[in-house]
């Protein structure tokens, strides 16, 4: 039941939640959930390669479009809440320091999500540090946010949540193995309009549309449901726990 759930979402950059969860939020959004999106860093350095090709571009002038283009793209999906910490990228573990730390537990307490979508839990993103050091602080801050003995005025302490991982960029090379199916076939449309907005990563488009295409076959043959054509896959930090097997 997706009505009335909440969601949060961290991105380690300005792109990497429309790529990995565009498709999840979309219908999470239309099915009635709550929503929020924090995006750490706007991938200035990392991330920005094909806007730092423009003759005259600066650290402000890449930081304005991709302001511009995740503003836009948040748009299409339906994204009402969503906050640009502004953080400095590659590196980007230096900044997530103690004050990062607090914000971030503060942020999950006023939230107070059922789920929790960050960076893939194993850490091995095997070409983006920034990926795996996103991955450990959301963890461990969702950890803190959970615990009685951390105190933090006007704020209240957060049931545990479901805590899932974004699959990477390089799969297999990363380890990453899909723990969850999302079917996205209902919004797809809606993900590949906000895909486009990233004009700084256009050969991502086509990548992201062929995995969406690949995870749709694994949501057939699995679920055997022939009206899924288009998914998305997450690891799960946590089991399943119930009365039974499901
Ligand atoms: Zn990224």
């Amino acid at each position: 039941m997706i009505e009335g759930k909440k969601m949060l979402v961290v991105s380690a950059h300005a792109a990497d939640y429309v790529w990995r969860s565009g498709g999840t939020i979309a219908k999470y959004i239309k099915h009635g959930a709550q929503v929020h999106v924090v995006v750490l860093s706007f991938g200035v350095r990392g991330e920005s390669n094909d806007l730092w090709k423009k003759e005259g571009a600066t650290a402000e002038s890449v930081k304005a479009e991709r302001f511009a283009e995740t503003k836009a793209a948040a748009g299409i999906l339906g994204i009402e809440n969503i906050e640009f910490w502004d953080l400095p990228d590659y590196p980007m573990s230096p900044a997530l320091d103690e004050a990062a730390r607090l914000r971030m537990v503060t942020k999950i307490r006023e939230v107070a999500p059922d789920i929790i979508i960050t960076h893939d839990k194993n850490g091995e993103d095997v070409l983006n540090p920034d990926h795996n050091a996103v991955s450990r602080f959301v963890f461990e801050c969702s950890i803190q946010a959970n615990s009685n003995g951390v105190r933090i005025e006007n704020t209240k302490t957060t049931r545990q949540m479901r805590l899932f991982g974004f699959e990477p960029h390089q799969t297999e090379l990363s380890r990453f193995v899909p723990d969850q199916l999302v079917d996205i076939s209902e919004v797809y449309d809606q993900k590949v309009e906000a895909m486009k907005c990233f004009k700084a990563q256009k050969h991502l488009i086509e990548y992201y549309t062929q995995r969406a295409f690949l995870r749709g076959n694994h949501l057939r043959r699995i679920s055997g449901n022939q009206t899924y054509k288009y998914g998305e896959s997450f690891s799960s930090v946590f089991p399943v726990a119930g009365d039974e097997l499901v």
